[in-house]
Formats: C-alpha cells, sequence, structure tokens
C-alpha cells in the first residue's frame, strides 16, 4: 500500500510539555505525593496510561471542581486545556502542590479575555459544550463571557453591551467557526473577531486538505475524545472531499477497507503519541493493495 505521510501531524509542543511536565513531577522524590491529574492530561488514553504507569493518577470527568473535591494532600497537575482562576484558588486553599500545564496558546486565551471583559467588552466564545478549554476561559470572567457552540445558540443570546468581541477554543477548525462568527456579525455588527485556532491546530488541518488529493482513503490516528483529530476527520471529509476515519490505534484497522484501494493516506491529532502513529504506518506500508471485492 503507499502511504502519504501527511506533515506536520501528531504532538504540538504544548502536549510535548505538559507531558513532559508530569513525567518530569512523577520522577521527583521531593514532590508530594499523591501525584493526581486533573481531567486527562491531554485527550488521548494511551498518553494517559503512559503517565498512570508512572504512579500518576488521573483523575477524568467534565467539572474541574468536582475533580478537586476528590483531591485532600499531595499534588495537583493542571491540564494542557487549562483552569479557571477559582480551581487555583480552591486547590491552593488545599494546600495543594499546584503544577500548571497549561498550554501557552490557551493561556493566550485567558489573557485575551481578560483583557477585553477589563475594558467593558461582553466576549462571545465559540467552543464545545462540557470541553475543559472553555471551563476555564469562562471561569476568567463569568456572566461576561458567553459560550456558543451553533449559530442557534448566538441566537439565544439577549447581549445589549455595546461593546462585543469574539473568542474561541484553539482546537476548532477555521472553515467550523466560520458561519458561526458570520452569524456573530449579523447579529452584533460592532463585534471585534479575534480567532484564537492554535498555530498547530490550523497547520495539522491545511496540511490533511492539501495533501491528500492522490489519496483514496485517509486515516486520522487519534482518541475519540480528542477535539482536534474529529476536527481533522471533519475537514478531510468536507473540505478536502475525501473519505475519513478515526482510528485509535493499529487494533482498529480492518484489511478489507482497503480493497480496491492502491494509495492510503494519515495524519494524526496533536496529542495522538508518535509510536501509535508509526505502527499505523508501518502496518499500512506493509498491506499488499487487493483488488476491489466482487458484488
Ligand atoms: S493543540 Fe494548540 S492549544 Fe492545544 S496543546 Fe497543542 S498547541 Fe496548545
Amino acid at each position: 500500500m503507499r502511504v502519504i505521510k501527511i506533515s506536520p501531524r501528531g504532538y504540538c509542543y504544548g502536549v510535548v510539555d505538559a507531558i513532559q511536565m508530569a513525567k518530569r513531577v512523577a520522577r521527583d522524590p521531593n514532590v508530594p505525593r499523591p501525584i493526581h491529574v486533573l481531567g486527562q492530561i491531554v485527550h488521548n488514553h494511551h498518553a494517559v496510561e503512559s503517565l498512570n504507569a508512572l504512579g500518576i493518577v488521573t483523575l477524568d470527568g467534565s467539572a474541574r471542581m468536582a475533580l478537586l473535591d476528590r483531591i485532600s494532600e499531595g499534588t495537583v497537575i493542571f491540564t494542557a486545556h487549562g483552569v479557571s482562576p477559582a480551581i487555583k484558588t480552591a486547590a491552593a486553599a488545599k494546600g495543594l502542590n499546584c503544577i500548571d500545564a497549561t498550554c501557552p496558546d490557551v493561556t493566550k486565551t485567558h489573557d485575551l479575555v481578560i483583557s477585553l471583559v477589563s475594558q467593558g467588552y461582553e466576549v462571545i466564545y465559540v467552543g464545545k459544550t462540557g470541553h475543559p478549554e472553555p471551563e476555564g476561559v469562562i471561569g476568567e470572567a463569568p456572566g461576561h463571557v458567553h459560550l456558543v457552540e451553533t449559530s442557534d445558540d448566538v441566537d439565544k443570546l439577549k447581549l445589549t453591551a455595546p461593546l462585543i468581541a469574539v473568542a474561541t477554543q484553539t482546537t476548532l477548525s477555521r472553515w467550523d467557526t466560520a458561519s458561526v462568527i458570520d452569524h456573530i456579525k449579523d447579529r452584533y455588527p460592532q463585534a471585534v473577531v479575534n480567532n484564537d485556532i492554535c498555530h498547530a491546530t490550523h497547520e495539522r488541518q491545511e496540511a490533511a486538505t492539501t495533501q491528500v488529493s492522490e489519496a483514496d482513503l485517509v486515516l486520522v490516528v487519534g482518541d475519540e475524545r480528542s477535539n482536534n483529530s474529529k476536527r481533522l476527520v471533519q475537514v478531510v471529509q468536507e473540505i478536502a472531499g475525501k473519505p475519513a476515519r478515526l482510528i485509535d490505534s493499529v487494533d482498529d484497522i480492518d484489511p478489507a477497507w482497503f480493497n480496491g484501494l492502491s494509495t492510503v493516506a494519515v495524519t494524526s491529532g496533536s496529542s495522538t503519541p508518535t509510536e501509535i502513529t508509526r505502527a499505523v504506518i508501518q502496518l499500512l506500508e506493509a498491506l499488499e493493495p487487493l483488488p476491489a471485492a466482487a458484488n
């Protein structure tokens, strides 16, 4: 099988930094135990399991405060997705040793929202309900940051403030957000638009739409919890017009998918460990193309 290895793909610098920070903490005997991570360090269960193997306990669930309630001592690591100031204050009040692995690109959005609200803006934040990143950003200025996922959500807003700004989650796609932002501009023509989709997400999406013209099928390696992996599947299907599948690892691959195909492209989400994608590529390269099954 001919395999197009889409580049760039896989781990971004924010994910690498967060995982290395957690590993350093786990290996430091002077760090207070137990060590908990408040949510998945990044949205990939292989990455989470590699930390669990070092003795780190991952608490999983959507609301960070509820997770924090389960920790009474030791060290807590805040994930790459960021947390609200209320979480930081509550963790410090418990006397926990706090390690902040928030990606600098997420921190940039927190700082932007703080600055906008201090200038009198109401912020419409385009993001995914239930994802930890919006929870942290909204927590910077509760009541002044309004989460919307769809144009219908925009219609439900009743903002009367003269100053309106738009910010976005880092791992969306520009195609995804365009229609919602257009709708915001229709409703609030004065809105100042900031697009916070991070460079790593954007360049992986660009690569996935521009390097697949010769592919019969595109495989995206990533966890089903990973927003940026799911967006890669979406942009390949909707923008490049190619069939795409999200797979967790080689174990998900069905050789029957490739009957009659000669070229497959592979990319991976920015939270997918390199070795998981490498194994997928190796398996595909070893596959003999088969003729299409007769009907
Ligand atoms: S995807 Fe973007 S925001 Fe998320 S960790 Fe990577 S660089 Fe940071």
